[in-house]
């Protein structure tokens, strides 16, 4: 079964460290927007100049901008043979995102099957955010409090160094939780009442996430 969700939740809810975990398990590619963001400002290009004053601010990119990236992306993993579902990771953020997502899902002939809202207070997320550390080779994301590497900034999986992220500072990490209210979780409502939306208590250390969300995921296949 093809299976295509959305993981949502304000920013360190652990939608990209859930999404790794449950990936493997199903055949599921991730794509997540804040990647292909970050990428673009690796870059050093003059639009990722722009876009990393954006996302330092804590504030969100234009819709088309996120949705043009976001269909180039999915279009490629989609058409590969092995194509089995898709975790969205940071998409939808807004309202109008979500209509292109339904059509952009129409375009590619697939449906989304559920969105999965990991609920967390802004004080945890504050928390984990700021011990938050990622592999600058394959983005395995970790947290030097309760998913430490093996060796102190190194990537257990390829060596890479592990990075703090520019926009994981406490001053923008705050203002990304704020934007989530304010523009993201009236989607909340919005797919609860389209009956394919799943919420869990998202207040919890990484592998009690990861099972809560895998639970779900079960029911899902098995619905
Ligand atoms: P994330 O890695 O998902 O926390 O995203 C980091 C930052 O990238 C966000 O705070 C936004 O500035 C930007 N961003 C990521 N995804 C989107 C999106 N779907 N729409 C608008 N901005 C986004």
């Amino acid at each position: 079964m093809v299976l295509n969700l959305i993981f949502l939740g304000p920013p360190g809810a652990g939608k990209g460290t859930v999404a790794q975990a449950v990936m493997d398990k199903y055949k599921l590619v991730q794509v997540s927007t804040g990647d292909l963001l970050r990428a673009e400002i690796a870059s050093g290009s003059e639009l990722g100049k722009k876009l990393a004053e954006v996302m330092n601010a804590g504030q969100l990119v234009s819709d088309d901008l996120v949705s043009e990236m976001l269909l180039k992306d999915l279009t490629k993993k989609a058409s590969n043979p092995d194509f089995n579902g898709v975790i969205f990771d940071g998409f939808p953020r807004t309202q109008s995102q979500a209509s292109m997502l339904e059509n952009i899902l129409l375009g590619i002939n697939q449906k989304l099957n559920a969105v999965i809202y990991i609920e967390s207070s802004k004080e945890s997320v504050v928390k984990r955010l700021s011990s938050r550390w990622t592999c600058e080779k394959c983005k395995k994301v970790y947290n030097t409090v309760s998913l430490p590497p093996k060796s102190e900034g190194i990537c257990d999986d390829d060596g890479g160094n592990l990075i703090q992220r520019d926009d994981d500072k406490p001053e923008t990490i705050s203002k990304r939780y704020d934007t989530f209210i304010e523009k993201t979780s009236p989607l909340i409502d919005y797919y609860k009442s389209k009956g394919i939306l799943y919420k869990y208590d998202g207040n919890v250390p990484p592998v009690d996430s990861i099972k809560a969300a895998e639970e779900i995921i079960r029911r899902i296949v098995k619905e």
